[in-house]
């Protein structure tokens, strides 16, 4: 199978009304709704990098492209567009198979239409660029957040990280639990309804992909402000609770990367809008400190006080 028949067989499919040319020539031209400003990113993945060397292809597809929808998420963007850089070691057709089951059953979730891309030979790296949109002037930023707003979290944190430690076998798990450890590894969320019904409220967003502390930190360096944490609210799902109850560490859950999940600030009298939406989204949203005058973050538990370290995942 030859490039172009590869691209025709695993990557063409139904396009969106606002692609006007998709797949097929130079480059993508896209219509984008009037009053609206453009939002896009890009991620890319390496195997062994971003993903451990046994994922599985439809895995890799997914969160390929779940990473790229979770930033424009944490913007309060709708996506729209994506558009894929493959570099692949060989043309195994089971292998893109599968990886595009997974990326398309994701992108048909949320009406993505894949409109380009590019298909090399050479070691695995998968580059997805993603594009939407949001009303003029409504992007949250990072730099918003004001002293007295709430510190919100999404979701659980920490499960991404235990689903990492289990493919090292550190730490034992059952076969249900390393099911679902892996599952939140694997095949993240990406809080796209969420992200959107925040628009109007949040002062401040960002996805959590490094880890909950590296990427508030960035929220909190970008906006000149501290945090102080109530590390007895931190949200924990029954793995992670049962890892801290066998001596596990607090910190490796909140410095772990790939839980996906929004952390975002919000003034005290929108407290009521979050337990809607919250309710609405079907997606729990627990309200972790307060954001205050000065640098860093500090963790109160039931009996010290503690300096933080933003740390998370760095490349370099
Ligand atoms: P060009 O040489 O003009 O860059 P290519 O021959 O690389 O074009 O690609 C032909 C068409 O197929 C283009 O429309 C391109 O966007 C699309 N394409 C190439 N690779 C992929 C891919 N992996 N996924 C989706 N579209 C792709
Ligand atoms: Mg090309």
């Amino acid at each position: 199978m030859n490039e172009f028949e590869l691209i025709k067989q695993f990557f063409v499919r139904h396009q969106r009304d606002d692609v006007v040319m998709g797949i097929g020539d130079d480059a993508a031209v896209l219509r984008a709704p009037p009053g609206h400003e453009l939002v896009t990113t890009v991620d890319t993945l390496i195997r062994g990098v971003h993903f451990p060397e046994d994922t599985s292809a439809y895995d890799v597809g997914y969160k390929s492209l779940a990473v790229n929808l979770s930033d424009l998420a944490a913007m309060g963007a709708q996506p729209a567009w994506a558009t894929l850089a493959l570099t692949l070691p060989d043309n195994n057709t089971d292998w893109l198979e599968d990886f595009s089951r997974g990326m398309f059953e994701l992108a048909e979730q949320h009406m993505v239409s894949l409109v380009g891309g590019d298909t090399t030979r050479g070691e695995l790296s998968i580059s997805i660029q993603c594009t939407g949109f949001v009303p003029e002037g409504q992007a949250v930023m990072r730099s918003g957040a004001r002293a007295g707003d709430l510190i919100f979290v999404s979701g659980t944190l920490g499960d991404a990280w235990l689903g990492l430690q289990s493919y090292s076998g550190e730490i034992s798990f059952s076969d249900t639990d390393l099911q679902s450890a892996r599952l939140r590894l694997n095949r993240p969320t990406p809080h796209i309804t969420l992200g959107q019904s925040l628009v109007s409220f949040a002062t401040a967003m960002i996805d959590i992909s490094d880890g909950m502390l590296a990427d508030l930190g960035h929220i909190l360096e970008a906006s000149g402000l501290a945090a102080e944490l109530d590390l007895t609210r931190i949200p924990l799902s029954i793995l992670a609770r049962q890892y801290l109850s066998q001596g596990g560490e607090l910190m490796h859950l909140l410095s772990g990367g790939d839980d996906f999940e929004l952390c975002f600030t919000l003034p005290p009298e929108h407290q009521l809008q979050a337990q809607t939406i919250s309710k609405q989204c079907g997606c729990p949203l627990t309200c972790i400190g307060t954001v205050q005058p000065g640098s860093g973050i500090v963790g109160r538990s039931e009996h010290e006080t503690q300096t933080l370290q933003a740390s998370g995942y760095q490349h370099f």
